[in-house]
């Protein structure tokens, strides 16, 4: 095993059961090992690497930057903050934006907007209802909000004032609201529960639940949204509007940012209710921009869309030669398959065989490229999984 694996195994804290592997190189959406062996990479950072590896555009906006200004604190505004959040107001039906640098802070201010917003309501409206297999994030509030056993139980107790719903059961989710209800949390796609896409008419009726009962519709993009559906956002696909919705992943092609947004309704924020001292700074904001331009200003989300839709439908042909898969779901370039069988034994089986796929829920290998993968490069992946599944089924 090389050092790097070795040190990495001493020195680094054992959050991650890691694969033994390397990398220090990426092109287009390839990644290359510390040995030069190459990589299609079906994972792309977890969802992060919207515009795949050394992107002109992308890395020359950075590089500028680095020279002119890398932070400098929220006292004050910097233009590429304000290009960063006018991109996203103007191409939403939001508001305002707030910055800050991960996932689950972002929905850490979208928890903290929700109470607020139940202040304004009454003193005991504080309760969000979010959903059964959801995925918010790690730290404490973002825990609280995420609906999974597995990863609560070694640090209960959680914060108090959330309860989970059945994920596409209106009932469920009825049952749950009341008075005391500020807020619902939930994702169109449930991303890290096992890419279970949400059904159009109840997304509409808790929609329309959350307007007639004055309760904030939060909506976490920080996995679907930033083009990876083939729309910027992915509730576009269902047609309704939420109050408020949280961004990462895509959103900075690699730089670590995160984002929430919401209408004049829920824009309840005054100074010093929340902060970051890093949070949009010039550097990742600056990356925000370009990753929002290539979006707004090119073909890229309808290439996502058709490659999207090409890999749906291989992947579901697959299925018909592979009885090892369950079920293919997803939307656009964000696509799951179900397998009866273990999916570590697929992951690792392609990395050998030079892709990098990633794993969602109890037994799906998800397909998370850079937004930026052609058609051609879809056949390749297919090849590969065909390769393994042979092996396997
Ligand atoms: C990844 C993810 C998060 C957490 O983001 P971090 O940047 O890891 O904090 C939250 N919500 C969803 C839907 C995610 O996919």
């Amino acid at each position: 095993m090389s050092v790097t694996i070795l040190q990495g195994q001493k020195y680094i804290m054992n959050t991650y059961s890691r694969f033994p592997l390397s990398l220090i190189k990426g092109e287009g959406v390839y990644v290359y090992d510390e040995t030069g062996k190459k990589y299609l990479d079906m994972c792309a950072g977890i969802a992060v690497n919207a515009l795949g590896y050394g992107h002109k555009g992308l890395s020359e906006a950075l590089k500028k930057q680095v020279d002119e200004l890398l932070h400098i604190s929220n006292l004050y505004y910097t233009p590429q903050q304000v290009e960063a959040a006018r991109l996203l107001v103007e191409n939403s039906p939001f508001a305002k934006a707030f910055f800050c640098n991960s996932g689950a802070e972002a929905n850490e201010a979208a928890l903290k907007l929700a109470k607020k917003f139940g202040k304004t309501k009454s003193a005991t409206c504080n309760k969000v209802v979010t959903m059964e297999h959801s995925f918010h994030g790690r730290t404490y509030g973002a825990l609280g909000a995420t609906g999974q056993m597995k990863y609560q139980k070694s640090f209960t107790p959680m914060l108090p004032g959330y309860s989970y719903a059945q994920y596409n059961d209106f009932n469920s989710l009825k049952a749950l609201v009341d008075e005391d209800t500020c807020a619902v949390l939930l994702e169109v796609i449930q991303g890290e529960g096992g890419i279970i896409p949400g059904q159009k008419e109840y997304l509409q009726a808790v929609e329309a639940l959350c307007k007639e009962k004055n309760i904030l519709f939060m909506i976490d993009e920080v996995q679907t949204g930033m083009g990876r559906t083939g729309k910027l956002f992915a509730f576009e696909n269902f047609a309704i509007q939420p109050d408020v919705v949280t961004l990462a992943k895509g959103l900075g092609g690699g730089v670590p940012i995160g984002a929430m947004l919401c209408n004049e309704k829920a824009d309840v924020f005054e100074p010093a209710d929340h902060a970051s001292t890093f949070g949009g700074n010039p550097l990742a904001t600056t990356a925000a921009a370009v990753v929002l331009k290539e979006l707004l200003e090119t073909p890229l989300l309808k290439q996502v869309k058709k490659v999207g839709n090409y890999l749906e439908a291989c992947l579901k042909e697959l299925q018909r030669e592979f009885s090892c898969i369950k079920e293919v779901r997803g939307m656009g370039l964000m696509q799951g398959i179900e397998l009866t069988i273990p999916v570590k034994e697929v992951v690792t089986l392609c990395m050998e065989k030079g892709m990098l796929v990633v794993g969602s829920g109890l037994n799906v290998v998800r397909f998370v490229p850079p937004l930026i993968i052609s058609k051609a490069e879809v056949d390749e992946a297919i090849d590969i999984l065909k390769k393994v599944l042979s092996k396997v089924n």
